[in-house]
């Protein structure tokens, strides 16, 4: 177990308040883990840990083998993993296409040519369904649109562990089914190894291999989706009793 990621007593302290306690998991290759829990329960703390966004108070993080503890973002992106915000901030000035075209570039370091990132880019789009056409621009987009351009971002940096924080949100029903088999699609046709965030449980356990429930940061519950829906320790926190 653990062979794209191991996270071992991961503790995230602001000041006296404790917002990710201990928190130990595994991640095979090509896995689809939930990360699910309240508002405020630690979720995207444990994102920003991973990508590097924070410095852990306590704990390590190994990707493939290697430890990448306290590696600043850039140079976890470059080691292939790539996160959504949970809030979209794309440049709204600039395309759709120019967008993902630079977090391809920026992802990669430069290193790569511009055609390159165009092409990045441009495979990208076709992943998550946007339009590949160099003249649509961002305001042209709907909170889905928005979310699948987060996603497309984070998919032009070629990451083999994607963080997608929740993708769901301000998203209607259809939307968040057709966003939960684009999450799946991407596995599939790509063999990427995903993580993903919601507050809610709804249409990811659907989708999800295994889930993990956290509540004011720490683990209350792991294991199979339908497992994890009826734990009694998870039911209270979703029923706030
Ligand atoms: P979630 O994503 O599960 O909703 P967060 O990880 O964003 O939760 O936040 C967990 C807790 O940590 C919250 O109580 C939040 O207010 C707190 N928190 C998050 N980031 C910071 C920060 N930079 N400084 C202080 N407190 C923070
Ligand atoms: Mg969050």
């Amino acid at each position: 177990m653990g062979e794209m990621l191991q996270v071992r007593g991961l503790t995230k302290k602001f000041g006296g308040f404790t917002a990710v306690n201990e928190v130990a998991f595994d991640l095979d290759e090509g896995e689809i883990l939930g990360l699910i829990g309240p508002n405020g329960s630690g979720k995207s703390t444990t994102f920003n840990l991973i990508a590097g966004a924070l410095p852990p108070t306590a704990g390590t993080i190994t990707l493939e083998g290697r430890d990448i503890t306290g590696l600043v973002p850039t140079r976890v992106c470059h080691k292939g993993v790539a996160r959504t915000y949970q809030i979209p901030r794309p440049f709204r000035k600039l395309t759709i296409l120019e967008n993902v075209a630079l977090a391809a570039y920026f992802g990669a370091d430069g290193s790569i040519s511009r055609e390159e990132a165009w092409r990045r880019a441009e495979d990208a789009l076709d992943l998550t369904q946007l339009p590949v056409d160099g003249r649509a621009r961002v305001d042209g987009l709907g909170a889905a649109g928005l979310k699948k351009l987060e996603l497309a971002r984070a998919l032009a940096t070629q990451p083999r562990l994607l963080l997608a924080d929740e993708s769901l949100g301000g998203l209607d029903e259809k939307e968040m089914d057709q966003a939960a088999d684009m999450l799946s699609h991407i596995r599939e046709q790509r063999g990427i190894t995903i993580i993903w965030v919601e507050h809610i449980m709804g249409v990811l356990m659907r989708v999800v291999d295994r889930c993990i429930v956290l509540d004011h940061g720490e683990i209350i519950a792991a294991g199979l989706p339908h497992e994890v829906a009826h734990d009694p320790k998870v039911v209270e926190v979703y029923l706030g009793t």
